[in-house]
């Protein structure tokens, strides 16, 4: 057992009502929350083998990045020839070139890297969507290999898509079911799979009736780009003469363990279909920004009742980050300086924890018994009154990753006083230039 005690607890546990308990403490007993409380109460009531003294900083329930690319890591410093003009150019003259260079071995070190920065900024739980056209067969297990190996909570899925032909179409439709299969044989509740699509622009009618067969029975979702761009749109019209969320429907993408990521460019109606459906949205305003394709009417689907969480899609590893852009995008965009202060907790403290709580057995995302200990400390002594109506704008003001100093998942401490366990860091940092550069070289 191990005793956390003397810290800030902000519980984000917003069904038992308090959100602060100052000089309070926890307890963790194998990978699970046993006790929450004042630090003079737990003290002597629990035998405890270790202690982490929080010395009056903020501990918190690790955060979730509901969708991200772990490959994405060896796009950082690569020149493109030519600029891209939209976001179509981007897909043709960065990811789609990217993605057809990786071999198993960059797919391991692409992934150890942000791995090591989730752990670094105090992410514990994210959902990927890889893609290694050329490396296909077991790149999800390369992935969970290096999941594993850092420790963090992690559900992963391989995009089928049919811009690499048939071949590799099918080779990723047998990989997400063999990988969610096998997932189903864990016993650790660390690990899950979903079963990835590109995005409706590049799959057939053929590959999305080829998908919706091959996941009968396994009781999954899918994990997809959806309307990130206007040209998702124009092609799916063109294809079907309907919208990206009703064609998609057809096919039975949309169910409750389905993400669609992006949704920019959807309609009401669109909205609706997916609230009926029950699947969840995954909002990721750095990248939207990034590739400037608009922004997300998440206050609508948020009215509406929709599930919408929030994501980098590999712009960074620190969701503290994508905190403040998603916090100053929908205010500039509404042109309303008092927008998106609902709005943004609620995605990133209540639906993310809500998102994941559909692929694993326990709950994530609060200080209260019974939750997976999924947690953080932070060098933070709050120089305001930190309360339950005030640690939203401490995290959003006076918080960033870097603040992150502990990070446990399942009861493991992966990181302790900034120092990450059980990974030499300075070599896996100097083996992925490697690898970058001989990548860059065949780019
Ligand atoms: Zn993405």
């Amino acid at each position: 057992m191990i005793l956390i005690k003397n810290a800030w607890l902000i519980t984000l546990n917003f069904e038992e009502g308090r959100q602060v308990i100052r000089d309070g403490a926890l307890i963790i007993e194998d990978n699970l929350i046993k006790a929450v409380g004042q630090t003079t109460d737990l003290v002597d009531q629990y035998d405890y083998s270790e202690v982490l003294d929080a010395q009056g900083r903020i501990v918190m329930p690790g955060l979730i990045n509901s969708h991200m690319h772990l490959y994405s890591t060896f796009a950082r410093g690569l020149a493109l020839k030519r600029p891209p003009g939209d976001f179509r150019q981007i897909l043709e003259r960065l990811w789609w070139r990217l993605d057809k260079q990786l071999t198993e071995e960059d797919i391991y070190y692409s992934a150890l890297i942000p791995l090591i920065d989730s752990i670094r900024y105090g992410t514990t739980t994210l959902i990927d969507h890889h893609a290694s056209p050329y490396a296909v067969q077991g790149s999800l297990g390369i992935l969970a290999e290096a999941v594993e190996q850092l420790g963090i909570r992690a559900c992963l899925a391989y995009e089928v898509s049919d811009r690499d032909g048939q071949e590799i179409t099918q080779l990723g439709i047998k990989e997400n079911v063999e990988f969610i299969r096998a997932c189903r044989q864990r016993d650790d509740d660390l690990i899950n799979g979903l079963f990835g699509l590109h995005a409706s622009l590049t799959l057939s009618d053929a590959t999305l009736e080829a998908c919706g067969e091959a996941v009968a029975g396994l009781d999954t979702g899918f994990h997809i780009h959806t309307a990130e761009g206007i040209q998702d749109v124009e092609d799916s019209l063109q294809r079907s003469g309907l919208r990206v969320v009703e064609r998609l429907d057809k096919f039975g993408v949309w169910n409750e363990k389905s993400i669609a990521a992006h949704c920019v460019q959807i309609t009401q109606e669109e909205m609706d279909i997916l609230k009926a459906r029950g699947t969840a949205i995954v909002h990721n305003p750095e990248s939207n920004m990034g590739n400037a394709v608009g922004c997300a009417d998440v206050t609508t689907m948020l009215n509406k009742g929709l599930l919408v969480g929030l994501g980098t899609d590999g712009f960074t590893s620190d969701m503290f980050e994508s905190i403040k852009a998603a916090n100053v995008l929908h205010k500039h965009e509404q042109g309303n300086p008092s927008a998106s202060w609902t709005e943004v907790p609620e995605m990133v403290f209540t639906n993310n924890r809500l998102i994941v709580g559909k692929y694993f057995s326990r709950p994530v995302g609060q200080l209260k018994v019974g939750s997976y200990a999924d947690l953080i400390i932070l060098d933070y002594d709050p120089p305001t009154p930190l309360t339950d109506s005030t640690y939203y704008s401490h995290l959003l003001f006076g918080v960033s990753g870097g603040r992150v100093v502990t990070t446990i998942v399942n009861g493991k401490i992966l990181m302790k006083d900034r120092e990450i366990r059980g990974i030499d860091l300075e070599k896996v940092h100097a083996y992925s230039r490697k690898l970058a550069d001989k990548l860059w070289q065949r780019f």
